[in-house]
């Protein structure tokens, strides 16, 4: 009795770990304090699950977390910061393989007690499993395993007749008598084909969005078997997960102005790829950008994928400090979806030692770009393209973008003429005020250093 209400008890405050969790990283301030929470009623919820009375197997059960944990503390140490997108679809993919397996379990001890039981296990089941292969298929597509554009004759009818079936054979289960080991069989391997088909055609800049999605999923489902264990810290894991999940979602598909639907059912290269843009790029030295800099009121400094991929982010807070000691004001616009997953940005910029203060959101800074006198783009593209704004062919037309355009001067440094994760090109390249710095962003910014230092000795 004592040993129940001490596991009760726990999960009760592993709960609520996660919920403080949850509340912490919801600013980037307290981000790895709440990860800490979260972490520490993780390793509570797991320590109580072993003085559960009846558990068996506990050898395999530390063996799988012995080797769960090693693998994610190596692969967690060593992953580069591009390459997140990746490592989330995989550990997502692996908890909706999780709750897909602990109802296959239940099937097979066919001890389902009531049909809502039967009902949550199947739903989790259908819905961890979808999850798990449609996360695998996004990790080898961001991994650059799988081709990225394959779709079949008639897709999203394929789509369908396939979700249909698979929710027809999780109805007989629920409505049999008793668990049939075909149809159970038969219905993992459908929502597993499902997953997989829904995710294959989906490519370019949805799939974080897709990724996120799935992440919900994972967290529905595994709400859904923590009723059918009557485990409270998974039920409500599960809940906090999918909901964050689902607003995860919603608030990236908006920030791309595309519809969800629209994300998983419309391929982004049959949008159309944008009208043609006209005039030539103009090229900019180092030194000629360091003197525009070193000499204006105010710089507005938008960060993207390219500062990422070449790892800059501490080069860029070295030159913003160098520009204010000079006595110009620097400041960093975030785009919501600049880089490859939400908030890669800020995490970079923090990581650097750029102060939270200095760093606004779309909403707050668009207006200011008009005051500024350069707006120094480093390896962003699609984030500043302003055909989102005129060019109703393009494929990102709707989307908001950061008003860098709207600058007295814009400096654009790249290394050449790549087009951003979207693949279309950028009118802001070729207008009258921009001029590009080409160099790998370590290097370009490097160079702009050197000349600052010289300009203030
Ligand atoms: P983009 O992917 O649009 O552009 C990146 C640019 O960086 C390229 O034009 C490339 O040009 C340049 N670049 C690449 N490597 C380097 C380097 N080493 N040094 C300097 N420049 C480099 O990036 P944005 O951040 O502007 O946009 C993000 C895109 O990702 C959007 O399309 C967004 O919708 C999508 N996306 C983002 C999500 C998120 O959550 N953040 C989620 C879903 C999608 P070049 O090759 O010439 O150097």
């Amino acid at each position: 009795m004592a040993i129940k209400w001490l596991i009760d008890a726990s999960y009760f405050v592993a709960a609520i770990l996660f919920i403080l969790g949850l509340k912490g990283m919801s600013s980037p301030v307290s981000a790895r304090k709440g990860i800490v929470w979260a972490g520490v009623g993780m390793v509570l919820a797991t320590v109580v699950t072993f003085l559960t009375p009846g558990m068996g197997n506990m050898l395999l059960m530390v063996i799988a977390i012995g080797l769960g944990g090693v693998l994610a503390w190596v692969s967690g140490k060593r992953v580069a910061m591009t390459d997140m997108p990746q490592m989330v679809a995989i550990y997502n993919g692996m908890g909706g393989g999780a709750a897909a397996a602990i109802a296959a379990v239940e099937f097979a001890r066919g001890e389902m007690h009531g049909t809502v039981v039967t009902l949550l296990a199947t739903l989790g089941a259908l819905i961890g499993a979808v999850s798990f292969s449609g996360s695998v298929v996004a990790w080898a597509k961001l991994q650059g395993v799988m081709n990225k554009a394959f779709r079949l004759p008639a897709q999203n009818a394929v789509n369908v007749v396939l979700a249909l079936v698979t929710v027809g054979f999780g109805a007989a289960i629920v409505i049999a008598p008793q668990v049939d080991p075909m149809l159970v069989g038969a219905f993992f391997v459908l929502a597993l084909v499902l997953g997989a088909v829904i995710t294959l055609p989906i490519g370019g800049a949805d799939m974080p969005v897709v990724i996120s999605l799935f992440n919900a999923f994972t967290g529905l489902a595994v709400g859904f078997e923590g009723f059918v264990m009557g485990i409270p810290a998974l039920i409500i894991a599960g809940i906090v997960v999918g909901a964050a999940g689902t607003l995860l979602t919603q608030l990236m598909a908006k920030a791309m102005n595309r519809p969800i639907s629209n994300i998983l059912f419309v391929p982004m290269a049959a949008a159309g790829g944008g009208e043609a843009v006209e005039g030539e790029q103009k090229e900019v030295g180092a030194m000629d950008a360091a003197a525009m800099m070193r000499y204006a009121s105010k710089v507005i400094i938008v960060p993207g994928y390219g500062m990422a991929v070449a790892g800059a982010q501490h080069k860029v807070w070295e030159m913003s400090e160098l520009l204010e000691e000079a006595g110009v004001e620097v400041v960093f616009a975030i785009h919501p979806v600049a880089g490859r997953m939400p908030g890669h940005m800020n995490v970079l910029l923090a990581e650097a030692g750029v102060p939270y203060e200095k760093i606004f959101d779309l909403e707050e800074i668009n207006a200011d770009f008009a005051q500024a006198d350069v707006a120094l783009v480093i390896g962003a593209n699609d984030v500043v393209n302003p055909s989102a704004r005129t060019d109703k062919s393009s494929p990102i037309y709707g989307m908001p973008i950061l008003n860098a355009d709207m600058a007295q001067n814009v400096i654009v440094v790249k290394r050449g003429k790549g087009t951003g994760y979207s693949g279309i090109e950028n009118a802001l390249f070729y207008k009258d005020n921009t001029r590009l710095l080409y160099g790998s962003a370590q290097q370009a910014i490097g160079e702009v250093i050197q000349h600052v230092k010289a300009m203030s000795v």
